[in-house]
């Protein structure tokens, strides 16, 4: 069914024509070398009719898989009636809609309050706006970041991650950043929040940092889950040492570790948050930063974008907080993530050798490989079957899974099955190769 007998990375004449006209820059398609034309749901296609059992899901941007027809709907109507849809940060009423929806959805149900900053419809923007903000509300230039962190590639957001790699194209020195270990960060000693006194116990008022920006759970970084204890003593030392706290949502907000918040587990109220990704409901751009009013101390203009008012997006991104009307959405969402955590963990059980350990909240699981050369393996092997998964960590060991929250039982259970096979055959090829 799934062509198990296709090389993945197989050029044809056409991705030959990509190599000549697209940047060598790109990534993603040299993983997964076929042309896709459509898609619905968890199910991606390419021009050939193979389907695709999709567990990359734009990085997180399909949280409701593709063309999720409720969100889909509310576009077409959008399109059909004329809407406005580029606006700049005009008043519009898509705009006003969707900010009511975050508002009663949202923020009011869970006792939040936060300003809306609408910015140029990047992840790495929202990071970018959340770092100048939290340098012009304390005068102070340093931000603290994690080890493994990923928050961007513009050159703001680029100092705050960890990837030495990516840090290398910057081309300049990417200061003011103190890097800080990540609780997850295994295989160095000591309490990194004790680390992290000890450190601010040395700064000068003028040194201590601004900001503190952390994910509370590292998607990029290697699917590294921040425990509730460490992200609550994490938001008290900020407290305790006027630092303000970032949270970067990008990826793993949007009821990506089943609640709305990853950080709801902890009960923490950050003095910013970043959401984009999952927030255009489907994959419309969008990218927002949450202020507590009191910080919003912005000027007129400050910080800017043409693209900061994408009214399909709004469109978009309000129909999908419907989901987050139905108290049974959040139920689903933990079921499904516990399906996925079950059989992830007797993979694990079957192949004491080869893998290592499971990670992850919510609907991001983590299969950490014993070698990144296996992950590969897996990788290409679970994508010969069929299914679309990613890879993550420092040296790239960790198979990430993200499936749309919105996946059918039997779409989730079929992704796993191939995921399964495919461990089997990477498992397999890696016992032939030391033989
Ligand atoms: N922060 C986090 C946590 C992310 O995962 C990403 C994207 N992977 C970004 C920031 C940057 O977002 P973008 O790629 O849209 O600039």
């Amino acid at each position: 069914m799934f062509g198990a007998e296709q090389n993945p990375g197989e050029a044809n004449l056409e991705t030959a024509e990509f190599n000549e006209l697209e940047s060598a820059v790109r990534i993603y398609c040299r993983l997964f070398g076929r042309i896709f034309s459509q898609a619905s749901g968890t199910i991606i296609v390419d021009q050939d009719g193979r389907r695709y059992i999709d567990f990359l899901c734009g990085a997180g941007a399909l949280s409701y898989g593709h063309n999720d027809p409720h969100i889909k709907q509310a576009v077409i109507k959008y399109l059909q009636v004329d809407g406005i849809i580029q606006s700049l940060d005009l008043h519009t009423s898509a705009k006003l809609s969707f900010l009511r929806a975050l508002r009663d959805v949202i923020l009011r149900p869970r006792g939040l309050e936060y300003r809306v900053q609408f910015c140029s419809p990047s992840g790495s923007d929202a990071v970018e706006a959340a770092l100048k903000l939290a340098r012009k509300a304390t005068g102070r230039h340093t931000v603290a970041a994690f080890t493994n962190a990923y928050h961007g590639v513009t050159l703001g957001s680029l100092a705050a991650t960890d990837n030495s790699r990516l840090r290398a194209s910057a081309g300049v020195s990417l200061d003011c950043v103190m890097r800080v270990r990540f609780e997850a960060d295994s295989g160095l000693d000591g309490d990194s929040l004790s680390m992290l006194e000890t450190k601010l116990a040395d700064c000068s008022e003028a040194s201590r940092p601004a900001a503190i920006i952390v994910e509370t759970v590292q998607a990029e970084g290697g699917v590294n889950v921040a425990s509730g204890d460490w992200v609550r003593r994490l938001a008290d030392l900020a407290a305790r040492n006027k630092i303000l706290l970032i949270v970067d949502d990008i990826q793993v907000g949007c009821g990506r570790t089943g609640t709305f918040f990853s950080f709801e587990r902890a009960g923490i109220e950050p003095d910013i948050i970043c959401l984009s990704k999952a927030i255009g409901g489907i994959g419309m751009p969008m990218a927002l930063v949450l202020i507590r009013p009191e910080l919003d101390v912005w000027a007129p203009g400050d910080h800017v974008g043409t693209f900061r008012g994408n009214n399909l997006a709004f469109v978009a991104g309000a129909a999908a907080l419907d989901y987050w009307r139905m108290p049974a959405f959040e139920r689903q969402l933990e079921v499904r993530s516990r399906k996925m955590r079950t059989q992830l963990i007797r993979l694990l059980d079957q192949h004491p050798d080869h893998l290592k350990e499971v990670r992850g909240l919510g609907m991001i699981q983590g299969l950490v490989c014993a070698s990144p050369v296996l992950a590969a393996s897996i990788l290409r092997s679970a994508f010969a079957r069929g299914l679309i998964v990613e890879l993550a960590g420092r040296t790239n060991d960790v198979v990430k899974l993200l499936p749309p929250l919105t996946i059918s039982d039997s779409e989730l259970e079929e992704g796993l099955s191939i995921l399964a096979l495919a461990v089997a055959d990477a498992v397999q090829n890696a016992c032939v190769a030391v033989q």
